[in-house]
């Protein structure tokens, strides 16, 4: 008999901890609990990766339809409904967090809609007012949106709002130039709405291959997005409080990002740019990162470290500085992606209960960013390559046969980042429709350390796009 109620106790029912939750005690035969106080499925499957991606395919159809007729179609597009498809995607949302709450029952796992907090290195007090005790914690608790630090900037939404406007507004101002800026950016532009983004840096997606970013912005650009790069909100108000008042000159210098209409609530919001423009925005959203969720966790009180950004330091197993306690997935700020966090949940169950010790390896991650066109990257940048080692750059764009035949000026872009003494590709990097398909199977080769010669013995499959990445011969470029 257990001298603790639990083997295991995850707090956060998240793509990570339940991953680990379950694999703990349906595989390992652990008895193991896990509380969460929101939703199961977490970020991924409530408000992010999962809707975000229903809404990108939701997007596409309007570009759908206008090609279809380039094909032959008598097909127009018609009006998007958003309460309509909301409608559904709520639906869906309550049937996936559904199967995770089986998948968890199925497993044996015992759940506890309730917040948790350490109490001492084994002992978890819930706001049911239970308290109880296991071996070994977990903490899976994710991250959340962050506004930045300006006056008002509770008049801006976050991404997790979007899931919930009743309605979509005519105009959006996104402030940020990361993955979820112009993924949204993207997507309400596909669905009708005004766009405007804006981004404090010379180019977005900052951290990624330039060449890729630079088709990237052209692209939104060319889509109808007004990008404005090296630009920031200096001040934001309620338009209704400054209605008299002349919040940046006289009102009629005011812009309108389009026409105002109250659909996250409160009214449409005057923002005056570093650019001198003031203008009028149904909605802001602050796209402009992620924190994690490690506040008021009874960590710092046991002498689990916190980094700056709060995230909780561990180890290359997931270990805190209390040998019991562990954490994996957002809160630790390491590569912030659902498979990452399912990744480090594994590693600890076999660390943990089958006395394995598996570190994470988070070397070449594949991933894709779904603008439109979308990205998929795997390894370094030409820029970090060349910053490494003598490289090869072999590089192609080109219109594609499907949107070329439509009339449309849509480029795509087929990187390979090589390096010059093993001749391994050290990157690849896909800007095409689909990337992210096509990059999950590039990533293979690319983990396995494949050489460019590897891939040109490889037959190209016709006619595609990605037949590209096996047939350039020559080096565009050394550096
Ligand atoms: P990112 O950190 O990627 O981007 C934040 C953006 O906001 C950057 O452009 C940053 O600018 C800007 N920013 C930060 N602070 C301010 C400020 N005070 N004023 C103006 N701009 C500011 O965060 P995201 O929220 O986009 O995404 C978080 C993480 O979520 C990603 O890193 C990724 O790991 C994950 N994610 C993955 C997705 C996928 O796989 N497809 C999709 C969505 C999210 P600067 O560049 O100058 O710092």
């Amino acid at each position: 008999m257990s001298e603790f109620d639990y083997d295991l106790f995850v707090i956060g029912g998240g793509s990570g901890g339940v991953r680990a939750a379950r694999v703990a005690a349906g595989e390992a035969g652990a008895k193991v609990a896990l509380a969460e106080e929101d939703r199961y499925g977490g970020t991924c499957v409530i408000r992010g990766c999962v809707p975000k991606k229903l809404m990108v395919f939701a997007s596409g159809y309007s570009e759908m339809a206008n090609e279809a007729a380039s094909y032959g179609w008598n097909m127009t597009a018609g009006q998007f409904d958003w309460p309509a498809f909301s409608k559904r995607l709520n639906a869906e949302l309550d049937r996936l967090e559904g199967v995770y709450r089986k998948l968890l029952s199925g497993s044996g796992v015992t759940t506890y809609d309730a917040r948790a907090r350490l109490k001492d290195p084994h002992t978890v007090t819930l706001s049911t007012g239970e308290t109880v005790t296991a071996k070994h914690i977990l903490i899976a608790t994710g991250g959340r949106p962050m506004r930045p630090e300006m006056d008002n900037a509770d008049l801006g939404i976050v991404s997790d709002d979007i899931f919930h406007l009743k309605e979509l507004p005519k105009s959006i101002l996104i402030v940020g130039g990361g993955y979820i800026a112009c993924e949204f950016a993207c997507i309400l532009n596909g669905l009708g709405v005004e766009v405007t983004q804006y981004y404090r840096g010379a180019q977005i997606l900052r951290g990624f291959d330039e060449e890729a970013r630079g088709l990237i912005a052209n692209s939104m650009c060319e889509n109808g997005i007004d990008l404005h790069t090296g630009t920031n909100i200096v001040e934001m108000h309620r338009v209704a409080d400054v209605m008299g008042d002349d919040m940046g000159g006289p009102v009629e210098d005011v812009q309108y990002g389009g026409t105002t209409r109250d659909t996250a609530g409160g009214g449409p919001v005057r923002v005056k740019a570093t650019n001198g423009t003031v203008t009028d925005f149904d909605v802001v959203m602050f796209a402009t990162g992620r924190k994690p969720n490690s506040d008021d966790l009874g960590l710092e009180s046991l002498g689990v470290s916190l980094g700056r950004a709060g995230q909780i330091e561990v180890d290359e197993y997931s270990q805190t500085g209390v040998p019991s306690i562990y954490a994996i997935g957002d809160v630790t700020d390491r590569v912030n992606l659902t498979p990452v966090a399912i990744r480090e949940g594994m590693a600890f169950v076999e660390t943990v209960f089958h006395g394995n010790p598996t570190p994470i390896d988070h070397t070449l991650i594949p991933s894709a960013v779904f603008t439109q066109p979308e990205f998929g990257t795997v390894g370094l940048s030409e820029e970090a390559a060349r910053d490494q080692e003598p490289i090869e750059v072999y590089c192609t764009s080109f219109r594609p046969m499907q949107t070329a035949f439509a009339e449309k000026p849509d480029r795509v872009l087929m990187k390979l980042v090589v390096s010059v003494e093993t001749r391994k590709v050290l990157g690849c990097h896909i800007v095409a429709p689909n990337a992210g398909e096509m990059i999950q199977m590039a990533g293979i080769a690319v983990k396995m350390g494949a050489t460019k010669e590897d891939f040109d013995r490889t037959v190209a499959v016709h006619p595609t796009m990605s037949e590209e990445i096996v047939t350039m011969r020559k080096p565009t470029r050394t550096a």
